[in-house]
This record gives C-alpha cells, structure tokens and sequence, in this order.
C-alpha cells in the first residue's frame, strides 16, 4: 500500500482536547477521526487495528464452541421494562421512537434480547449449554465520554452470552471464557491482570475484569505476586494487626480538650500520635434507622461498600442538626460512648485491630481517649467498609499488594438466574420440571483495546505496535523519492514482500526525510526499511521501533533477513 494514496492524516501538534496519550497518538497519527464527542470513524489505519483484533478474538471464541451470531442494534424499550433495567440504565440508554411512537433503544448490551432467543429455542436440558457471541457496535450515553475511544458513546463489543442447567455447567464455560480472554490480551501483546470485581448494573454473583496495566487507566488495582489481583473499588483493607495502645483494660477512658479541632489530622497533631490511633464516627441515616460506621481516623469509606453492606442506596449522611439530636455535641466531635439505643454500630473489620482508640466525646472541643469496644460500647456487626490501599495484605497468601493503574478492556460475569428469572426464561429439566436458565455473559472493549495497546506502548515519539496488532508489518521508507534508484529499488522490496504475504506500507511521498521518520516513529510500525544514501554502497536499513536499534544490511541480504523475522 502506498502513504500517498492512503488517508493517514498524520498531525504535527498535539490536540488540546486529548488529555492521555492513547488519544493523542490517535489522533496524531490519524487512526480515528472524531465526528463528535465519544463518537468516531476509524480511519484505514486504525481499522486495520481493530480488524486484527476482532480476528483474535473471533478465533478465541470460536477455539472454546462458542457460536457467532448477530443481534440487531434497535431494541422495543418494553425488553427493558420486562428485565427491570429501564430504570438502571437510565440516561445511558439512548432512546428514539418509529413513525408509530413506539420507543426504541439504541442497544448498550444484549442479556435481554439474548434472553428472548433462548426462551424461545432451547426449551429442554438436552439443548443446553450453549453459548453465543456477537461483534457489534453497542450505544451507550455516557455521561462523561473521554479518552477518546476508551469512553465512547458509540464503540464496539465482542458480547457473548451463555446458558445452562446449573451452576457447575456455568463454572465450566466461565473458566473456558477467562482463559479465552487471557489469550487473546496475550496475543495482542499486552501486559494484563485478571482482577476480582463488582458487578454494576449487570448484576450477578461473580465477576471479573481484564485490566491492560497501563499509567493512565481509569481503574485501579491491587495485585500480589502470587497471581490475586483485586479493583480496588472492591479490595478488602487488610493490614498486619498493630494493637492500638498498651493498657491492660483496667484504666478507663479519659476525656481530653481537643478545642476547635474537628479534622482527625488536627487532633492526631495535637494529641501527637498516629492519624490511625483515632477512630473516626460516622453517622448515617438509612430509612428509620440511625447507623453508626467506625473506620480507622487514616482511612475513608468507599460508598459502594456501604450501600451494599447496608442494603440501600438511598443511605445519607445525618445532616449536621440530626447530629446534634442524636448524640448531644456537634459535627466532628462524634463517637460510639453513649450514643441512644437504636442507633446500629457497624464497625469496619480493621477496628477488630484495635485494643484501644481515641474517638469523639460527643460533646464540643473533646474526645475520649483509652476508648475499648466491648467494655466502653458494643458494636453490632463487624463489615469491610473502607478504600483499600497500596501496602494491604493479600487475602491469599499475606504478602502486601502493589497499586496499578488499568484499562478494562474485558469483564466476564457470572449471571445466575437474574435475567432467566424476571424475563420467565426457563428449560424443561430432566424431571420434567421448569426451572430458569443460569446464565453467564462476557464482554470485551474491542474498540477500546485499540487504545489500551497504545496506552502500553508508546514512547515520547509515538505508537510501538506490538506485531500481531500492528497496521502494517513493514514501512518502506525510501528517503527521496525522486531519486530514480531509490525509489525503483522501494518499490522492489514492496512488491517481492507483499508477494511473500507481508502487510507493507510504502511511504511514497514526496517530503523531506525528517518529516517522513517523525511521521514513521508516531505511526508506529515495528519494522522499516530504509533506503537512502548508503544505496550507493549496496546497503539498507533496518530500523526496529520498539529499540531504536539500526541494523545496515546488505542489498542482497535485506528480503532474507526480513523474510526469516517474519517466518513468510
Ligand atoms: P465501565 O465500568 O468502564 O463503564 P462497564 O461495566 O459499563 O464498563 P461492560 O458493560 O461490562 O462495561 O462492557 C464490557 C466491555 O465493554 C468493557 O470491559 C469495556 O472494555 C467496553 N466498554 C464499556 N463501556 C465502554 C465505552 N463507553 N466505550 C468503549 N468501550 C466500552
Ligand atoms: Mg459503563
């Protein structure tokens, strides 16, 4: 293929509105175009990418029986009342009406649909398991699109979707499909971790996720060196146990001044011990009850713990009156001693560490000091609620977990009867019985997985393709296209490799040689031919992208040698 005939519009400046590096190097180097925000045309050189995505995946989901089928993009908004997920996918579902005011959604996914073909086809035990996948664009109005194709509106998914009698049937394909997953990152050529994960608006009981490591992923991870990684969103706090102060119980708390000071680093100052010897108190309401929550004074809650812990995601804070009714003294000076009967005391597992703590007096400018639950107040039930960090343990094996940052570019879940069950799709077991499907579904970021690549690798000059995802396998770089022998020989090498089955680009313009190789270096290409000046001597060269290494090659020499790499 030759660049001058190509649509590779390649930009000099980074564009303002590109805020990480896989966005800007797509742009830069031409492989997307935007038409408007979180929506994209892939340009030729960009398609080739997803293109030779798509294909691995294909063979992966091919390679475990899974079936590819095609589901349509407009979906009757009644699917969505019959599942119940109107209402959870509220603004993300794009919506529009036909000419008879029927409503339609653009599809964000595809349990419903798929659920409909199941109920309708695979009626008796003997037809299950089976499973499906489709490649399809999916529409989802994002609320805040960015990074380019990471969060976009309009992008594409691999989804598959399985059914079965039971959960061990369940289990088998979920295995097959982590496996499947794992292969196909690996064979694109990246770094990844499987991760531990919440569900969301999918729902189910089990789910993981596929992070490429990358710096500026949107999610965190917790990982260990024995294999366990965990979203940090999920991530149990786990820490060595480092009682809390020496006493041997018979002293009772004391109160303490701690005048003006409502922040924990205000009072750990003053008091001159660690952020982590306080308990903070937090108190909320949840419909008629009043419930306390006991974290370490050096951690922070993560909501979503705390509305699945409590079971409400309506839960608030008291605001600062109901306080002052509830425990006597005003916002930040709050804790457990004396609260009223009724309020329920959660305490977050780490508290289980401590023999002593400070905690607030609920009383103005005070705290208590030398506090022990069990003799002091009671607390209720024992719950993981705070945001765990770099350093906390691994709960397999103990050792401390490193922090990385990720882009999600698969997540698999376990789905139980959750859609069989509200969209009444059930099999005939071997009694004769009706019972609902157990289901599983799997999603993968192809569009996505074109930015993750980038976001692995790169350097300040652009793109490093790894080989199997790259546009093109070779770039022939002749660095002066008017000169008749170079030029002739450029066209040679182009024409013998692509003979031999190798994906070529041949940069044909007619530009200087320091633009032609910056624009090589951003575009990416792991190998390149150059042919220039050392043509007179019978030499070429061969440039390797990811290393910078040069390599002069005798003319005679340069198709075996780059033949022989690429084993055609
Ligand atoms: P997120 O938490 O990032 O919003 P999600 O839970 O909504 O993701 P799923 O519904 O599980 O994602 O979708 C499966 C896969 O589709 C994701 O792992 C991701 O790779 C991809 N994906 C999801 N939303 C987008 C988007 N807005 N743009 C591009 N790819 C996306
Ligand atoms: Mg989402």
């Amino acid at each position: 293929m030759r660049w001058s005939k190509s649509c590779i519009p390649t930009l000099k400046e980074n564009p303002h509105e590109a805020e990480i590096p896989s966005h800007r190097l797509m742009l830069r180097a031409g492989l997307v175009k935007k038409l408007t925000s979180g929506i994209y045309t892939f340009l030729p050189l960009g398609f080739r990418v997803l293109k030779k995505i798509e294909r691995i995946v294909r063979e992966e989901m091919d390679a475990i029986g899974c079936q590819e089928v095609l589901m349509p993009i407009l979906h009757p908004t009644d699917i969505y009342e019959e599942s119940g997920r109107l209402k959870s996918f509220g603004p993300e579902l794009f919506k529009l009406a036909d000419s008879k005011k029927r409503t339609f959604a653009l599809g964000p996914t595809h349990e419903e649909v798929i659920t409909m073909v199941a109920r309708d086809t695979m009626r008796s035990y003997r037809d299950l398991p089976q499973c499906m996948y489709q490649i399809l664009i999916k529409f989802r109005d994002e609320i805040r699109p960015r990074y380019g194709v990471i969060r976009a509106r309009e992008f594409i998914m691999k989804d598959a979707y399985s059914f079965h009698v039971d959960d061990e049937s369940l289990d088998l394909t979920y295995r097959d499909m982590a496996k499947a997953y794992s292969k196909i990152i690996e064979r694109c050529g990246l770094n990844y971790r499987m991760v531990e994960a919440e569900s969301g608006y999918i729902g189910g009981d089990e789910s993981h996720e596929f992070m490429v490591l990358a710096g500026n992923g949107e999610s965190e991870i917790l990982s260990c060196t024995c294999g366990y990684a965990v979203n940090l969103e999920r991530a149990a706090a786990r820490r060595p146990p480092e009682p809390e102060g020496d006493g041997n119980g018979k002293q009772p708390y004391r109160e303490v001044e701690t005048p003006g000071m409502t922040t924990v680093e205000d009072v750990s100052t003053f008091l001159k011990v660690e952020p982590a010897a306080l308990v903070k108190t937090l108190l909320y309401r949840s419909g008629e009850r009043d419930i306390a929550v006991l974290v370490p004074g050096d951690r922070e809650v993560n909501d979503i713990k705390l509305v699945r812990v409590i079971d409400d995601p309506d839960i608030r804070f008291l605001e600062p009156r109901e306080i002052e009714t509830l425990t006597g003294g005003p916002v930040g000076f709050s804790g457990p001693v004396g609260l009223p009967g009724g309020t329920v005391i959660y305490a977050d597992n780490l508290i289980k560490t401590y023999t002593e703590m400070i905690v607030g007096a609920n009383k103005a400018d005070h705290h208590l000091a030398g506090v022990r639950a069990g003799r002091d107040f009671s607390i209720d039930h024992f719950e993981d609620f705070v945001w765990a960090r770099e350093g906390d343990l691994c709960p397999l094996c103990d050792k401390s977990m490193t922090l990385h940052s990720g882009v999600e570019v698969g997540h698999i879940f376990k789905l139980g009867s959750k859609y069989s069950a509200s969209m009444n799709a059930v099999f005939l077991d071997e009694k004769g019985e009706s019972r609902p499907y157990v289901m599983g579904c799997y999603g993968f970021g192809v569009s996505r997985m074109v930015a993750a690549a980038i976001e692995q690798h790169h350097d300040g000059d652009g793109i490093i393709w790894p080989e199997t995802i790259t546009p093109f396998q070779l770039l022939i770089l002749p660095v002066n296209v008017n000169d008749r022998k170079i030029f002739e020989t450029a066209s040679r090498f182009e024409r013998e490799l692509e003979d031999h089955g190798l994906e070529v680009l041949l940069d044909d313009r007619d530009l200087s040689p320091g633009v032609k190789f910056k624009d090589a270096d951003l575009i990416g290409i792991p190998l390149r031919l150059t042919i220039g000046k050392k043509l007179k001597e019978g030499k070429v060269e061969l440039f390797h992208r990811g290393t910078h290494h040069i390599e002069e090659v005798p003319l005679d020499r340069a198709k075996a040698t780059i033949m022989e790499r690429f084993a055609v």
